[in-house]
């Protein structure tokens, strides 16, 4: 790691970062929480309102991880906040059906054409393996294709050269996957139609679906090339496999419809997950009505859960896309493209090379002038530069995600003023990046 000083003590985030070190592994219950990857005391927060997070230690952040998505409405947007509290009213779970769950759906089928019928989970891991087994139970084949650097949670047979925690840490894979849990995977260049057709007609009608990320954010912002998406669709199509748009970072953030909004390729199956829990644990598989009648009770793919349409969260789900109209998207791409004019004059100031690369309103930034298509070239960047960036930052009271691989978020609430503060950050900021060493 570069040699980095941390500008200023958190005192009571390294007391809560001990205690919870005792008794938690890493001291964190998701990896990239930890700041390995930049290093120093991961701040805990305890508040958070609009565009800011408060720590401990009572310092306030510019957030721009805003819950790594979902927080598209900033923090405590108070009709979410009214919508929850009078959820919580009237009981925490049923373990029933219930009406808020069937307007969630009604929700989501109505914004995203291609899902005829939806079924709620409580994360988005839980979303790709349940559309995994979906597909492997309606085709009768067990093959997957997954590409280098999308990341969809840590289901065993897509945590092979997966992106996100696992790009952060540069693991191939993980100990605990089984040769037989991850054999059936096939992982290939992001970006490479070649290399998918050629997957296919090494094994011919054994793939069961081709997975991806919607617009890849899990190896840093990398959109799919021109006619990728539509390609992969019309791949699986000839040979009779599902194609699997994994929108659980795009969903309800790239538009109103997410990505499928933006490219307009129609996927069998989709997942989402974030935005639509409006911070609680929510997310959704869905797609082609004869594809999801293969599921129990219907059909015989088994899938379920105690908490699936959890009252509280189908509540906090449905304020929160109720309040995503046309003009909220407007304001979250506006506020996005500012930030990274401001992002791309700093580093251009200090003469450090860099694309700060996007997708709709998602973006980040490589530190390379090279083109970043896939996995192999994220990796290709100095990363090291990010850790001087990040750190001076964080002095300055903005928080950027701590890896150099995962998306930047923004909100509606990101105005004038938070914005002014990020832009006065930069070129401290960038300029500890043009003096990092690796
Ligand atoms: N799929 C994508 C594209 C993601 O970005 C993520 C999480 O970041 C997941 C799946 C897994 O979602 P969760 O963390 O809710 O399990």
């Amino acid at each position: 790691m570069a040699c980095v000083s941390f500008p200023y003590d958190a005192p009571v985030s390294q007391t809560l970062f001990d205690r919870a070190s005792l008794v938690t592994p890493g001291g964190v219950n998701s990896p990239v929480r930890a700041f390995r990857a930049v290093g120093g005391t991961p701040r805990f927060m305890v508040s958070g309102t609009g565009p800011y997070l408060t720590d401990a230690d009572g310092r306030e952040y510019v957030d721009l991880v805003c819950s790594w998505g979902p927080m598209i409405l900033g923090h405590s947007h108070p009709e979410v906040i009214a919508a929850v509290q009078e959820a919580v009213a009237r009981g925490t779970s049923f373990g029933t059906p219930g009406e808020g769950e069937v307007a969630l759906a009604e929700e989501i089928v109505a914004r995203i054409e291609p899902v005829e019928q939806v079924r709620l989970v409580s994360s988005g891991t839980e979303a790709t393996m349940s559309a995994i087994r979906l597909a492997r139970g309606f085709t009768g084949r067990a093959k997957v294709v997954k590409f280098a650097g999308c990341y969809h949670g840590h289901v065993d047979a897509l945590l092979a050269a997966a992106g996100s925690g696992v790009a952060t840490f540069g693991l191939p894979d993980t100990p605990g996957v089984t040769g037989a849990q991850a054999g059936d995977t096939i992982v290939l260049p992001y970006n490479d139609l070649e290399a998918v057709r050629t997957a296919f007609a090494a094994h011919p009608g054994e793939i069961a679906c081709v997975i991806t990320e919607a617009s890849p954010g899990n190896m840093g912002v990398v959109p799919p090339l021109d006619g990728f998406n539509a390609g992969l669709k019309e791949i699986c199509a000839a040979d009779g496999a599902l194609y699997i748009s994994d929108e659980v970072m795009t969903g309800f953030r790239t538009s109103k419809a997410g990505w499928f909004g933006v490219d307009g390729v129609r996927p069998d199956l989709m997942t989402f997950g974030k935005v639509m829990g409006g911070g609680f644990p929510a997310a959704a598989f869905g797609g082609r009505a004869d594809v999801m009648a293969h599921l129990a009770p219907v059909g015989p793919v088994y899938q379920a859960g105690t908490l699936s349409g959890n009252p509280v969260a189908t509540a906090a789900g449905l304020a929160q896309l109720r309040l995503l109209d046309d003009a909220a998207y407007a304001k979250v791409d506006a506020v996005s493209a500012e930030i990274r004019a401001l992002v791309g004059e700093a580093f251009t100031k200090e003469g450090v090379a860099h694309t700060v690369s996007a997708a709709s309103n998602m973006f980040s930034v490589f530190f390379t002038d090279q083109p970043v298509r896939n996995y192999e070239d994220a990796k290709k960047q100095e990363a090291f530069r990010f850790t001087a960036f990040f750190h001076s930052m964080l002095a300055q009271g903005v928080y950027l995600p701590p890896s150099a691989f995962e998306s930047w978020f923004v909100s509606t609430t990101h105005d004038t003023q938070a914005v002014e503060r990020i832009a006065a950050a930069l070129p401290a900021a960038a300029r500890a990046a043009s003096e990092a060493t690796a």
